[in-house]
């Protein structure tokens, strides 16, 4: 569904992705995993046309997005949740979520929407409960609800997920992993994820990628990977 070939990126002189080759399949939870730094939140930047890449091209669903302009790539189905949720904190929930239907003015009608908001209000209950309320008011786990919410709103086929439990308790990241198996198992949705904390994602995603100084060194089933001895020493914390 996604493939990135040979894939460069760089502020001016600094390199922050080198050749990286990717995919992901229809249906797929994949993993992006690195160090700070690594370039990966600069990786999901480049597909989602917020930073053009030097080099390299980025398909999806066979369709060459690597110059298409970030609102054409949300109207084709691929929605990025960015770090730290990036919500519109004075605006209330409801005003945020549908903010994300703005790529869709002109081709959902009213009942559509209806829909999707009474689909993103079960999925996370809350942001019914607390839908007049600024969004700035929500915790960091509702905040994070509220961000995949608004890109739920833009109907997509695909997330792009930076650090969806970036500061979050392990309890309310465990919960928002739980709701990305959701998003697949209820919506079919594909999912590329970026965490820091390796043994979260590893946990939810079916196959990852490691990134090292823009470059990726290592890839396989998480299973594979959860039990690599170099996987384990720099990203699981063992000895
Ligand atoms: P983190 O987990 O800390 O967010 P990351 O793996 O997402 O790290 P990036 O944020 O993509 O890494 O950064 C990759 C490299 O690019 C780093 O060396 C960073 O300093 C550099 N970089 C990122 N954004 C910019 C920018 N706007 N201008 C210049 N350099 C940048």
């Amino acid at each position: 569904m996604l493939t990135l070939t040979n894939v460069d990126v760089s502020y001016g002189k600094i390199a922050a992705v080198r050749r990286v080759s990717l995919h992901v399949d229809q249906g797929e939870i994949v993993a992006l995993i690195g160090a700070n730094g690594a370039g990966k939140t600069t990786l999901l930047s480049a597909v989602s046309g917020l930073i053009r890449p030097g080099g390299g091209s980025v398909t999806f669903d066979g369709a060459d997005i690597t110059r298409a302009q970030p609102d054409a790539i949300v109207r084709m189905g691929l929605c990025h949740v960015p770090e730290r949720r990036l919500v519109f904190k004075p605006m209330s929930v409801t005003d945020n979520l549908l903010l994300g239907t703005y790529t869709r003015r002109g081709r959902a009608s009213r009942a559509d929407i209806a829909r999707d908001m009474d689909a993103v209000h079960a999925m996370f209950p809350v942001l019914k409960d607390r839908a007049r309320q600024p969004a700035g008011t929500l915790s960091g786990g509702e905040q994070q609800m509220l961000a995949i919410g608004r890109a739920l709103m833009a109907g997509p086929r695909m997330l792009l997920l930076d650090e969806p439990g970036m500061g979050l308790a392990p309890t309310v990241c465990r919960d928002i992993f739980r709701r990305v198996l959701e998003l697949r198992s209820q919506r079919g949705l594909t999912v590329l994820l970026v965490e820091q904390n390796a043994k979260s994602a590893l946990s939810v995603a079916d196959r990852a990628y490691v990134l090292e100084t823009g470059r990726v060194i290592l890839q396989g089933l998480s299973s594979e990977l959860l039990a690599n001895r170099d996987v384990q020493r720099a990203y699981l914390g063992r000895d």
